[in-house]
């Protein structure tokens, strides 16, 4: 696997360890972190200091004991439940909500498919296949969108995504991802709020794809 370069941010890590993460947006950072030893430790970290917070200690008391503390809660963590195993270029939690089979994949046309897993008032979260050197329709968001690359690559803007690596998109960002020309581009999108498309088309088809 290429280095991961677009990591989940901090704010995003402790959401999802409080468990206050959508379900769309908490699929995408566990398959993250299912790939990310970086993010796995700084999610162990908060998962750890979440609970210490809540115990409010005097900020003095926070220190070597706090640090031991930690190192043994992550310890005893990587022995706890054992992850989804991934299947191919799908991790764990994807894998598992696929129950092991093949994504359902239906056209957006162009040669794009996508397959929803969870489309809820919540947000939806899909799986994307973008042909190579093909661009996704231009568009806006009303909310947050997090899309993780799980094959191949996509270029937005000025910045190359590669497998593992994450894109957060809010309202203020417009564009136009293009895949990479080696090889189709495969991703996992989660949004809570409708995207807004420019072209007249892909509005009009908005309803039927449920985008
Ligand atoms: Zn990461
Ligand atoms: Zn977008």
């Amino acid at each position: 696997m290429t280095e991961i370069r677009h990591h989940l941010t901090e704010p995003q890590l402790v959401a999802y360890a409080s468990g206050s993460l959508s379900y769309p947006f908490a699929m995408v950072v566990a398959a993250h972190v299912s790939m990310c030893a970086e993010c796995r430790a700084r999610l162990g970290a908060h998962e750890v200091l979440g609970g210490a917070v809540m115990e409010d200690l005097p900020a003095e008391t926070v220190s070597d004991d706090l640090k031991d503390i930690v190192l043994a809660r992550l310890d005893g963590m990587t022995e706890a439940a054992p992850a989804p195993r991934r299947r191919g270029i799908y991790p764990g939690p994807v894998a598992e909500i696929l129950h092991g089979e093949a994504p359902k994949w239906r056209s957006l046309g162009r040669g794009n498919r996508q397959a929803i897993l969870h489309d809820g008032p919540d947000g939806s979260v899909r799986l994307l296949h973008i042909p190579p050197g093909q661009a996704v329709p231009d568009h806006g968001h009303n909310g947050l969108e997090l899309t993780l690359v799980l094959q191949g690559s996509f270029a937005d803007a000025d910045e190359t995504f590669g497998v593992g690596d994450v894109e957060v998109a809010d309202d203020a960002v417009e564009h136009t991802p293009v895949a990479g020309d080696e090889m189709p581009c495969i991703c996992l999108a989660a949004t809570d709020a409708p995207l807004r498309f420019r072209g007249l088309v892909p509005r009009m088809l908005q309803p039927i794809f449920r985008i």
